[in-house]
């Protein structure tokens, strides 16, 4: 596929609508007002990585990692990991064209009914029936399938026999990963999956239906024009009533070049944290929003964590395409097994355990990350094939999510946001998920690893992979930061408690006001999805949601039909 971005050279002026952020939100608004004949730009701080061009080998995998905190700040600001390590709790996001779901595990699961009966939403996601029809369109696009063969994959076995301890069998989740060669909705055709485990490390084969393989190309197709390496900082709104995007270029030599580009409605979809943090910044500049920015920030109760030294083998670690070994069986899609624990009376108690994959990339240093005198093995086990074939062909990693108080709060340390949270790690969920990984892990014979680099910079803080909230959703102003639709409350003295800035919105995982107790990239896109169509009917506009028809299928690894006019 050829590449979907252009140089900011070939900016213009002013567009009808800028998105802000190019994972599962803002890909949803791009291909959506596109389709609707606006003049979209998508700005995105991050890189594009074509199918083939993802991290397969260490060093590359250490050059696409970004790592900020108060005492550290390693890596460069397009790097596609990106770890912002805080005082009371690290964040684990994506940063690239296509956002999170270039790296993401890709667990597609739609919350409990109850979790949207909470009142803390906004009543109408709950009774306008359009929530309903944004989980369809969601997975149209994003097509979720169960691996027909995961019970066969060795992970999962490891899993049924761990899951004696609780007396829970496990079943193949939904994951966006295309299991047949097929050509998806955006008119892409991609491969089947490969079940080589690398879906966190980036997919190389074009199987996992990523949003840069989905939403964005469908976009582009519409006539979106889609910019990389350009860092919002703030917005403000200019005389005519316009608003301002004010945007440091990440692809210049001189590091503090800014341009301006303006818009008449903005889609800040850059997550959880860059959106909060884009609003933070220009409300330091003047722009007047809710109190409560920041606020209602969840961690989703969500873990990995890792069992050592089982007795049977687990084979979850990914060999990579090319692939870097010849296993007997294929390791299988980053999840292919998860354990419910449903509870029908109290809500927060559920969880959801995945069995995952590490990338292969991670391969010649796992010794260094888990044994105390790693260092010296970690050479011995240089060779490769001893990390698929030894102790680490035993190794299980789990992703864990349930619910937690949603209690953390969002701010600038500086320059960049911040979780505060003081008393995370004491959230009951930790406890609860604490007790259940150990319970598995022992019933094969293995060690409950919490997090194998707690002796080192990232302490004994809790991690999470799954950044919700900061501009939650609300009735009105004093309680949150949007509206039901996306819309920016406007916080003027003397403003209606639900007046809104006109023209701006939020569509991402940040407008999510509690923990989901799922994986959130589906709730993510149905909300978008549901934002757009509130959009249609209060402009007047209409964009169809059908597959593009394709006459000449694009191939995720060829030049095709989207290079750039
Ligand atoms: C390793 C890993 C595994 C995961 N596994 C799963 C899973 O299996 N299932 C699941 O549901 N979820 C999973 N998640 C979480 C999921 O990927 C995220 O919840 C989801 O991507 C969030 O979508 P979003 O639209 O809110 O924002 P994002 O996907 O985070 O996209 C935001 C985009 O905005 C860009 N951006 C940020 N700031 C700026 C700025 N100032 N200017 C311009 N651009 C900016 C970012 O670079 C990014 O590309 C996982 C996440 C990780 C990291
Ligand atoms: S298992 Fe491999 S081929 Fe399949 S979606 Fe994940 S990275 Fe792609």
């Amino acid at each position: 596929m050829a590449r979907l971005a252009r140089s900011l050279d070939h900016r213009r002026d002013h567009y009808d609508v800028i998105v802000v952020g190019s994972g599962y939100g803002g890909g949803v608004a791009a291909s959506r007002l596109a389709r609707a004949g606006k003049r979209v730009a998508v700005l995105e701080r991050g890189r594009e990585f074509l199918t083939g061009e993802f991290p397969n080998r260490f060093p590359d995998l250490r050059n696409e990692l970004q790592v900020r905190g108060r005492r550290m700040s390693m890596g460069r600001d397009t790097a596609l990991y990106d770890v912002r390590l805080g005082e009371d709790m690290h964040v684990l996001v994506g940063c690239g064209l296509g956002g999170g779901s270039l790296v993401n595990a890709g667990v597609a699961l739609e919350p409990d009914p109850r979790v949207f009966a909470d009142d803390i939403w906004p009543g109408q996601i709950a009774q306008d029936g359009l929530l309903a029809e944004g989980f369809l369109r969601a997975r149209r696009w994003l097509r979720p399938a169960s691996d027909p063969r995961a019970a066969d994959h060795t992970k999962f076995k490891a899993l049924a026999t761990a899951g004696r301890a609780l007396g829970a069998q496990p079943v193949a989740p939904p994951v966006v990963v295309n299991f047949e060669e097929k050509v998806n909705p955006a008119g892409i055709a991609q491969p089947a999956c490969t079940r080589c485990g690398d879906c966190c490390g980036g997919c190389n084969v074009g199987a996992k239906n990523t949003v840069a393989l989905t939403y964005l190309p469908d976009a582009a197709r519409h006539g979106a024009q889609l910019f990389t390496e350009a860092m919002v900082r703030h917005l403000s709104r200019g005389p005519d009533g316009r608003w301002q995007v004010h945007i440091l270029r990440l692809d210049a030599p001189n590091a503090s070049a800014q341009i301006t580009m303006s818009a008449d409605m903005v889609i800040l979809a850059a997550g959880t944290l860059g959106s909060t943090e884009i609003l933070l910044r220009s409300r330091a500049e003047g722009l007047t929003l809710s109190p409560r920015l920041g606020d209602r920030f969840s961690a989703n109760g969500d873990i990995i964590a890792f069992g050592y030294g089982a007795d049977l083998p687990v084979n979850a670690i990914g060999t990579g395409h090319p692939p870097r070994v010849d296993l007997d069986l294929p390791v299988g899609a980053c999840v292919s097994g998860q354990i419910d624990l449903r509870d029908g009376e109290d809500l927060e108690r559920e969880l959801t355990v995945q069995e995952g994959v590490l990338p292969s990339a991670l391969a010649p240093v796992l010794p260094v990350l888990f044994l105390p005198n790693g260092r010296l093995l970690g050479a011995v086990q240089s060779l490769i094939n001893g990390v698929y074939k030894g102790p680490f062909s035993r190794l299980q990693t789990f992703f864990a999510v349930s619910h937690d108080t949603s209690g953390g709060r969002l701010v600038l340390d500086g320059e960049r946001v911040t979780v505060s949270w003081p008393g995370a790690k004491d959230e009951p969920v930790y406890r609860q998920l604490d007790a259940i990984l150990s319970k598995l892990v022992n019933e094969i014979g293995g060690k409950y690893v919490k997090n194998p680099l707690s002796g080192t910079l990232m302490g004994d803080q809790p991690a999470t992979a799954h950044p919700l909230g900061g501009c939650a959703m609300a009735r009105e102003r004093g309680e949150g930061v949007v509206n039901h639709k996306g819309q920016v409350f406007d916080g003027r003295p003397g403003a209606g408690a639900n007046d809104v800035h006109p023209g701006l919105y939020v569509m991402d995982g940040a407008v999510i006001p509690r923990s989901l107790g799922v994986n959130p990239l589906l709730t993510i896109t149905a909300l978008a999805e549901r934002a757009m169509l509130h959009m249609a009917q209060d402009f007047g506009l209409s964009f169809h949601d059908d597959a593009v028809p394709v006459a000449a299928p694009v191939s995720p690894t060829e030049p095709g039909l989207l290079a750039q006019a």
